[in-house]
């Protein structure tokens, strides 16, 4: 019975003595509760696809007419940027966007195209409590991450501001990087960047007023700056839009005093070529 508490069912038939109940077995009635909760809830709501609601076997996936619709980031890519390039010109090879306005991260990678099933499938994962998800999202991001796990030193989410933490309960970047971090063995360091103020949502903003929306908008707080000091971030975040969001993260970083910031997020917006 003390060998493992999880087995142990605080309902027996010979219960502890009367008020003396220990943190062990409340806890594991916890878990039992939440485990039976989570069969429940699965009985009265079966499995769905986040994108098209199709039935599935099981949770945390998506169906096969969904799956198809997903477009991976392959190569031949940017270097700089990430972004598909219509031909092989052989490794090293820059965008265009990226010789004309390089960005102040080193490298950029996403795991898929913001197109097709993913911008609903981004919805659900960030505002209809999908964290079953995070798995699934968090390999497709480990595999588009393998040329710059090489050379991190830590996983960095972009960080929410308190007061959208408050309403939204957790932080989709953070989330994805747990994921990322448990598949590649990176540490995550989630308290080394902090949002000083919250922005104005960035939906419907061009490219110049996000970058001014997001200017100053994250700080290394001087007692994390020695932890940062000559080491190589990755930032983490779900999408990479026109990338004001990151640029700031990224300065504030290197500002800090780290060496160089890649980025990693799980979909980002491709122009048609
Ligand atoms: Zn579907």
């Amino acid at each position: 019975m003390t060998a493992d508490s999880d087995l142990w069912l605080p309902l027996a038939a010979t219960p502890p003595r009367r008020w003396r109940v220990s943190f062990g077995s409340v806890a594991a009635a916890g878990r039992l509760f939440r485990r039976a909760y989570g069969e429940m809830t699965d009985l009265v709501l079966p499995p769905a696809c986040p994108v098209c609601r199709a039935r599935l076997g099981s949770a945390g996936g998506l169906c096969a007419d969904c799956w198809q619709g997903v477009r991976f980031l392959e190569r031949p890519w940017c270097e700089r940027l990430g972004t598909p390039l219509p031909i092989d010109l052989g490794p090293g090879i820059l965008s265009a966007a990226a010789v004309a306005d390089p960005p102040a991260f080193a490298r950029a990678r996403s795991a898929v195209s913001y197109e097709g099933p993913v911008p609903d499938l981004v919805h659900a994962f960030k505002y209809a409590d999908r964290t079953d998800l995070a798995p699934m999202l968090g390999a497709w991001m480990a595999r588009a991450a393998h040329e710059l796990v090489a050379d991190a030193d830590m996983l960095v989410p972009v960080p929410l501001h308190w007061g959208r933490l408050a309403h939204r309960r957790f932080n989709q970047a953070a989330l994805l990087a747990q994921q990322v971090g448990r598949l590649t063995g990176v540490p995550v360091a989630t308290r080394l960047l902090l949002r000083t103020r919250r922005t104005p949502q960035q939906v419907g903003l061009g490219r110049d007023e996000r970058a001014r929306n997001m200017r100053g908008a994250f700080v290394v707080p001087a007692s994390k700056t020695a932890a940062l000091a000559g080491r190589r971030p990755i930032l983490i975040d779900d999408v990479l839009t026109t990338g004001a969001t990151l640029e700031a993260a990224t300065r504030a970083l290197l500002d800090a005093g780290a060496a160089a910031v890649d980025v990693l997020t799980l979909a980002r917006v491709v122009a048609p070529s």
